[in-house]
């Protein structure tokens, strides 16, 4: 079996996902690009809690099987057109994560008001209009909603986050997922102070080994 060490990680995140309340049961999905340009992609409606490496579909650049006996996640189409987008991006993640969505429900962006997501994800989370789920249709506004961020929430859906690797794009999620729930509870007790355009600037420049140990 190709690709064991990836479909380990990616099974690893999955378990991520459920520990932070990101997803329930079998929704949502991840995937990542492998360095030979095809894709490992979670397989459709199965629980993460029992997923094996061999249940991760090996998937071609057109999304045919070239590994596996599962079917591949119905958001494939989706995946693999923003995969074709953005060059950059090797690991998608794709959540209903609560708080994140319900922003998406009553606003058009996740304003950069809180230094984890401007750190995390991007200068703002835009939300992209609602489109059907499992058609491609959903990566194309994915696509071009996101902008230069590493999230995009989906109106009534969800959240997809995006990442060099499959760290990064984990870590957009779960960051997302708490800044939503913080700017709801803000919302809720009075208008939120934004930060302006120089302050998201400074905050999201490199600073020396900011991160690293
Ligand atoms: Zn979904």
């Amino acid at each position: 079996m190709k690709y064991e060490k990836e479909r380990r990680e990616i099974l690893s995140a999955a378990l991520d996902m459920l520990q932070y309340s990101l997803i329930s049961l079998s929704g949502g999905n991840i995937a990542l690009r492998t360095d030979e340009g095809s894709f490992l992609i979670t397989p459709s409606a199965m629980r993460y809690e029992t997923m094996l490496p061999e249940d991760v579909v090996l998937l071609d650049a057109e999304g045919r099987v070239l590994e596996g006996c599962r079917r591949p996640s119905s958001d494939t189409k989706a995946l693999l057109y923003l995969f074709r987008q953005r060059s950059e991006i090797n690991a998608l993640i794709h959540t209903h994560q609560p708080y994140a969505t319900a922003v998406g429900l009553v606003e058009d962006e996740l304003p950069g008001c809180l230094v984890t997501v401007l750190d995390a994800c991007g200068p703002c989370v835009p939300v992209a209009p609602f489109t059907i789920s499992s058609d491609e249709g959903m990566g194309v506004l994915a696509a071009e909603y996101a902008g230069e961020s590493l999230a995009v929430i989906l109106r009534s859906h969800g959240v997809i986050t995006m990442g060099r690797n499959l760290s990064e794009a984990l870590e957009a999620a779960i960051y997302l997922e708490e800044a939503a729930r913080t700017y709801l509870a803000a919302r809720a007790l009075g208008p939120v102070r934004l930060l302006s355009k120089e302050q998201i600037k400074a905050e999201r420049s490199p600073r020396g080994n900011y991160g690293q140990l």
